[in-house]
């Protein structure tokens, strides 16, 4: 027996009492018959705009879908009027909304099976079988698949991200319809195509949902720059690769151990330049793609736009990008180091391990080396000693007071001289050394 919390019982009683009608539908009746949790709460009811905004002043109304939005606690309510859809001849937009008499009228322009289950507080409404479907773990269609995919072809991309955030399979009808259909994705807008796909990547089966986009065509209106990888060979002589290039970047993608989106994709476009740096030597039969990451940093960048990316996602992109291949010897210097932290900057150093650890593993290789740890420690290690003269434990004051001289050019070479010893190992950065250190200029 499906049990609602509180709040939505009542707020189901306020439309009763009203006479009107309203059933909890949607994404809501999925994940509580799955046992997931809910925050946004879908429902369908027989009111009008107008009449919910009357029991709920409070609401949110300005969509050309009919919805009101209610803040209840911590909750999101959406309340939508029963909707029939009229013509769509855009792919896109029904041409007129029509309100429907009946919650079944409503539960039939619904998209996939699951997402076509409505519950009153005591029973489900489920004319397509959704809870079959979830039984199965299976994404179809409400009808006839391709019809549904030519009404609205947001729905092709729909269908693979509730699979990624799922763990289910596309039904065989709606995966033949999707493939048959994939190019009618380029009538989305970008944003909205965003969206899902930034969901899919933030899912708990994103390489799932990439392969899928991939193997059904959806891939290449999307990011044709990630679909061309799958055909990049790699393996060669002396060479650790196993994957090609694409099936490299979508198992690093399967491994990235971070949950901030801009780090997953990162990872799955890391190598993206690869495709146009391609060379095998004749002889050897050695396979180079030298400047990857400079010509992968160019690609991302028309991706970030293509995508709408905000300036701070840009930028984290495009810097994790152009950064991947860096070095992780122990005969680095300390300065070295720090321009790495440098370059990424601080805020993102944890996203490129990340990624480092991703790529490592999504190569097949082991998930750590002793070089890599070492390489760790270190960022850790210099970025307690100073990056700038004012991070030293000494200051003016004292190097005046030692020496006896007035303020002036003298006092900040000093420091400069004293400041590179430590950048470069020769001094460690205690006032008592540095102190003593200041000594040294009274014989100059
Ligand atoms: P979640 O909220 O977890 O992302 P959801 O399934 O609730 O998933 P919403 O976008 O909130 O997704 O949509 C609510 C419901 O509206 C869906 O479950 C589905 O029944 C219906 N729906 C949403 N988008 C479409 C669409 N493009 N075509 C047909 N029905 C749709
Ligand atoms: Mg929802």
């Amino acid at each position: 027996m499906l049990r609602l919390p509180i709040i939505v019982n009542d707020f189901l009683d306020i439309f009763r009492k009203n006479k009107f009608q309203i059933f909890v539908v949607g994404g809501a009746v999925r994940d509580l018959l799955l046992n997931r949790n809910v925050d946004n709460w879908d429902f369908a009811t027989s009111a009008t705009p107008e009449e919910i905004l009357k029991l709920f002043p409070v609401g949110f109304y300005n969509n050309k879908y009919g919805t009101v939005t209610i803040h209840l606690d911590k909750s999101l309510f959406e309340v939508t009027p029963f909707r029939q859809e009229g013509e769509y001849k855009d792919q896109r937009h029904p041409d007129k909304i029509e309100w429907a008499k009946t919650i079944e009228e409503d539960l039939s322009r619904r998209d996939f099976t699951i997402n076509a289950i409505a519950f009153d507080g005591k029973k489900l409404i489920d004319p397509y079988q959704g809870q079959v479907n979830l039984e199965q773990k299976l994404i179809s269609a409400v009808g006839d698949p391709d019809k549904r995919f030519n009404e609205d072809a947001l729905r092709l991309i729909r269908a693979v991200r509730l699979a990624s955030e799922l763990g289910f399979l596309i039904e065989e009808k709606t995966r033949l319809s999707i493939a048959k259909n994939a190019h009618l994705i380029s009538k989305i807008s970008w944003e909205r195509i965003r969206d899902e796909f930034f969901k899919i990547l933030s899912s708990n089966h994103p390489s799932e949902g990439v392969l899928f986009l991939r193997n059904s065509g959806l891939l290449t209106f999307i990011i044709p720059e990630l679909d061309v990888c799958f055909i990049i060979p790699q393996k060669s002589p002396k060479r650790h690769h196993i994957y090609d290039v694409g099936t490299h970047l979508v198992m690093a993608l399967k491994h990235c151990p971070s949950k901030d989106v801009i780090t997953r994709f990162a990872t799955v476009l890391h190598d993206i330049g690869k495709s146009s740096t391609f060379r095998r030597d004749d002889k050897s039969g050695l396979i180079t793609f030298y400047n990857h990451e400079v010509v992968g940093t160019f690609m991302v960048k028309k991706i970030a736009d293509r995508f709408r990316l905000s300036k701070n996602q840009k930028d984290k992109l495009v810097k994790l990008v152009q950064h991947h291949q860096f070095t992780v010897s122990e005969l680095q210097t300390d300065k070295a180091v720090r321009r790495f932290i440098t370059n990424i900057g601080k805020e993102y150093l944890q996203d490129m391990l990340d990624l480092r650890y991703a790529d490592r593993v999504g190569s097949g290789a082991t998930p750590t080396s002793w070089r890599f740890e070492l390489f760790k420690k270190r960022l850790i290690d210099v970025q307690k000693e100073p990056f700038k003269i004012a991070d030293l434990k000494i200051n003016g004051h004292d190097v005046m007071k030692i020496l006896g001289i007035k303020p002036g050019k003298k006092v900040g070479e000093i420091l400069k001289s004293i400041f590179n010893d430590v950048e470069e190992g020769r001094l460690k950065n205690e006032r008592s050394i540095l102190l003593k250190k200041i000594e040294d200029f009274k014989k100059l």
